[in-house]
């Protein structure tokens, strides 16, 4: 497998051979020269490439510890990191000859994303989203149809993201000549994780350049939420091989670990296959895959990238996890300390690097990936905060 004990394809039949379909294509795309070059002008000119990093000077003063730099996710047009696959993707499923993206969403972010850019590439798109989601998300569906997008709702089950996937599979299982499924994370069959990593991957070349330029080295340590976890295998990747940089992934611990209302598949986690990769997976006492919360549905996923279960096997990556409240806190801390207001996901990274830098001396410097913005979540928050 292509993560040692973690990845694979465990997938069959068409879907199989359609996955294959776009193993092939990105192994010549990947390194092809026009192909990066048209993505990278894409970046520069659309998503607004390179985002910024930036000195959180009040938050690190307020802290009294380790120097904070936020890598500015939340100013890529869409208002988070997802652009940047989504973009790389639909140029891959242009070059082999596809007219229609399909994709699921649950909370709507990455259907919006996909259905921005299938505007941009003047493609079909079709979003699978199950009906409960789209009653709690019915701006994003508005969103996505006025983007001319053609939004399906989802009616068997929990009517939520886990049948929106199975819903997609099938619909792309009977169009698969000029259908491309646009995964929205590093999950699913190879070579999805490893695409995806590819294309996030410039979060963390640019923290690269951008630390080194202001402050002449890398940094100590670099803090990323885990939902599938292409954000934190983005902001990572480029510092894997560089073993003085600590990397900490947060997974979301929603009203406990001990409860059985989290996110925290790392943590809490077994062995499993689910969506067609061998990767670590939250079951359920009945041996089912287990239903998640979190506050941030963006973190809300039973299993997790398979390159991440194998960084942690290899103890490269640790990972930790924020509660709902450790979030939700450190959601209005950034928005008051900095004027930002971050994504309730990015703000359990924010949560763990408030601890680090109180306990981390001035002479150390962390980035935390701020992944997404809070506008999305401003509507749901303004239910439960009160705010003075
Ligand atoms: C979707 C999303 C996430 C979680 O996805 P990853 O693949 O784990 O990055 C995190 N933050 C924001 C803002 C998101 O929209």
């Amino acid at each position: 497998m292509e993560f040692k004990d973690f990845g694979g394809q465990f997938v069959a039949g068409k879907i199989l051979d359609a996955v294959k379909e776009i193993e092939t294509a990105y192994n010549f795309y990947k390194n092809d020269q026009l192909f990066l070059i048209e993505y990278h002008n894409l970046l520069k000119t659309y998503v607004g490439r390179p985002s910024l990093l930036y000195y959180a000077k009040n938050m690190t003063e307020d802290l009294g510890g380790a120097k904070i730099y936020l890598k500015r996710e939340d100013l890529n047009h869409t208002g988070s990191h997802k652009l940047n696959n989504v973009i790389g993707q639909a140029l891959l499923a242009k070059k082999m000859g596809k007219k229609k993206l399909i994709a699921e969403t649950g909370a709507g972010q990455h259907g919006v994303a996909t259905a921005t850019v299938a505007a941009l590439f003047n493609m079909e798109c079709e979003i699978y989203m199950g009906k409960v989601d789209c009653e709690k998300q019915a701006l994003n569906v508005y969103k996505m149809e006025l983007l001319g997008a053609k939004v399906v709702q989802v009616t068997n089950g929990t009517q939520s993201l886990k049948e929106a996937v199975d819903a997609a599979l099938v619909a792309w299982a009977n169009h698969l000549d000029d259908t491309y499924y646009l995964i929205g994370s590093v999950v699913g069959p190879h070579p999805f994780p490893t695409m995806v990593r590819d294309f996030q991957k410039v979060i963390g070349q640019e923290i690269k350049q951008q630390i080194n330029e202001v402050e002449g080295r890398n940094p100590d340590m670099v803090i990323a939420c885990v939902g599938g976890g292409s954000n934190a295998m983005g902001a990572f990747y480029e510092f894997v091989n560089d073993k003085d940089v600590m990397l900490v992934g947060v997974e979301a611990s929603g009203k406990g670990l001990d409860t059985n209302e989290h996110a925290a598949t790392l943590t809490k986690g077994q062995i499993g296959v689910i969506h067609g990769m061998k990767t670590k997976v939250l079951i359920n006492e009945r041996g089912e895959i287990a239903e998640t919360h979190s506050i941030s549905s963006g973190l809300d996923y039973p299993g997790v990238g398979p390159e991440h279960a194998f960084l942690e096997s290899i103890a490269r990556v640790k990972y930790v996890s924020a509660a709902d409240n450790e979030a939700l806190e450190a959601f209005t801390y950034l928005s008051r300390v900095e004027g930002i207001i971050p994504a309730l996901e990015s703000a359990h990274a924010l949560a763990e690097g408030i601890k680090q830098a109180k306990r981390l001396s001035k002479d150390k410097i962390i980035v935390i990936n701020l992944s997404g913005r809070g506008d999305k979540d401003i509507d749901y928050i303004s239910k439960y905060v009160k705010v003075k």
